[in-house]
């Protein structure tokens, strides 16, 4: 085990409530976050084992010119294809899993807490618990669908079918609810939300 004494919290929502704004509100009060998009990244630059594998698997048709690996293609085929998705989850996913984990134990030493900022976290609980990623809490941001949708819209300046399409390809917000320690609300305007995370952060 490698969380004897650190506590783990992990972070999530659904598309649009407003997770990367919680987390931002988090790392400037200085607390230590993990990005799991950020990582998910990282593990498929140029010359990584997860690059070398995706290659194998789906072949040079997923490089940009400069040989990094166009996300957005790769996107489109697994998006459509189950197989497809399930081989790519098999390549990037340990890695994920062992730099998430190597960077657990180098936050802990400086460190009590250390949140991890993962938009699938419910989803791929499952996943992470078996990998020996678990978590202490887990808080989930929240706002009904009709404000996901409407945030989804305006930051991404696309339509409602599209944004829809978006959020429905997630576990409904609703049904994370049960999985959450801690609902950070965000139904209301920025101000309230950074109260509502001030508040939770305010108890360790
Ligand atoms: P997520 O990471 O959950 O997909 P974001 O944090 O990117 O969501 O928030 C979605 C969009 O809504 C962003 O453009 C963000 O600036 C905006 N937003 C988030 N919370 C609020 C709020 N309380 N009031 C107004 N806009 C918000």
């Amino acid at each position: 085990m490698i969380q004897n004494k650190v506590k783990i919290i992990g972070l999530t929502g659904g598309i649009g409530t407003g997770k990367s704004t919680v987390s931002k509100i988090i790392r400037d009060r200085g607390f230590p976050i993990i990005d799991a998009d950020v990582i998910a990244r990282e593990v498929v630059e140029i010359g990584e084992v997860a690059y070398l594998k995706i290659i194998e698997t789906f072949g040079e048709q997923i490089l940009n010119n400069d040989k990094s690996i166009d996300r957005k293609k790769l996107g489109n085929i697994v998006f459509c294809n189950p197989d497809s998705r399930l081989a790519l989850n098999r390549i990037v996913h340990p890695q994920i899993n062992k730099k998430i984990k190597d960077e657990i134990l180098n936050y802990s030493k400086n460190n009590d807490i250390i949140f991890l900022d993962i938009p699938l976290l419910i989803e791929e609980l499952e996943n992470f618990n078996e990998a020996g990623i678990q978590f202490d809490e887990i808080w989930l941001v929240y706002s009904d669908i009709e404000t996901q949708l409407k945030r989804i819209i305006e930051r991404d300046n696309t339509d409602y079918e599209s944004a829809i399409r978006r959020v429905e390809a997630q576990l409904p917000i609703d049904e994370k609810l049960r999985y959450a320690n801690v609902i950070i609300n965000n139904t209301g305007s920025i101000e309230e939300l950074i109260n509502n995370v001030v508040r939770e952060l305010n108890m360790f």
